[in-house]
């Protein structure tokens, strides 16, 4: 399976914090409304099926669900699972999750999702390429997807790792590890690979002085990208 148990070990452990908007999800948190927004600018949610691949605590998904589309979550973390479970009881969000990989998924329904979102996610995998294959496959012809990750360039380096780690300990040392960032050219080849049309990209930059994260120009570090079947 196309699956590092290190990584998932790694947010299993954390699971519990994952609503708590001062723990290491808090850059999770800050960016969910400006993606929530930018998915939005392609397409109205509302009605329209959609699976998040990599969905954690499902704080993306919930706030998917929320904007009335009928939503599932997909991770392998059990943990993160049930965090996200409990927290849409909590708050009464109406969305399903299922521990399976996207691989699996895409056997047992192709063609079955309007959008499909992997967010934050491919740099975790030892084979991403695989993974876009599989959110391609779960697509339906004319649906759009979501992609976003990590550059792997040197501000990457120093935002992401160096920054975010060492420094502002936004997150815990080890969380990312740049060789498995992955470049917007590498991205869009896996996405052209996949018979998949990009329709966009956005960079997603934080400002270490001002705490505020926004969206623009700059792929340097994190970034999105949104294509079509
Ligand atoms: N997409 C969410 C969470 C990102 S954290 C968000 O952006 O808010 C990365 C998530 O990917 C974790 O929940 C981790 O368990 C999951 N993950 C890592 N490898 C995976 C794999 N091979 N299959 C499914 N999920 C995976």
């Amino acid at each position: 399976m196309n699956v590092d148990q290190s990584e998932i070990a790694k947010f299993s452990a954390l699971a519990h914090r994952w609503w708590d908007p001062n723990s290491e999800f808090k850059p999770l948190h800050a960016i969910n409304p400006l993606r929530l927004d930018w998915i939005k600018s392609f397409v109205d949610l509302n009605g329209k099926k959609v699976l998040d691949v990599g969905c954690g605590g499902g704080i993306l998904a919930e706030s998917i669900a929320q904007s009335g589309a009928d939503t599932c979550g997909i991770d392998l973390s059990e943990k993160a699972l049930k965090v996200a479970e409990l927290h849409a009881l909590e708050v009464g969000a109406n969305l399903t999750y299922r521990s399976i990989s996207a691989e699996a998924l895409a056997e047992e329904e192709p063609e079955q999702y309007d959008v499909v979102t992997c967010m934050e996610m491919l740099e975790h995998v030892p084979n991403p390429a695989s993974v876009v294959q599989a959110c391609a496959k779960l697509c339906k012809p004319g649906g759009t997807l979501f992609f976003s990750t990590l550059n792997r360039s040197p501000k990457s380096y120093l935002f992401a790792i160096i920054g975010a780690e060492y420094i502002l300990r936004l997150l815990p040392k080890g969380t990312h590890e740049y060789a498995k960032f992955i470049k917007p050219s590498e991205l869009v080849a896996f996405t052209r690979q996949a018979d998949l049309e990009m329709i966009g990209i956005k960079g997603m930059s934080y400002n270490p002085l001002s705490q505020v994260y926004s969206l623009g120009d700059d792929v340097d570090v994190n970034y999105m990208i949104a294509a079509r079947k």
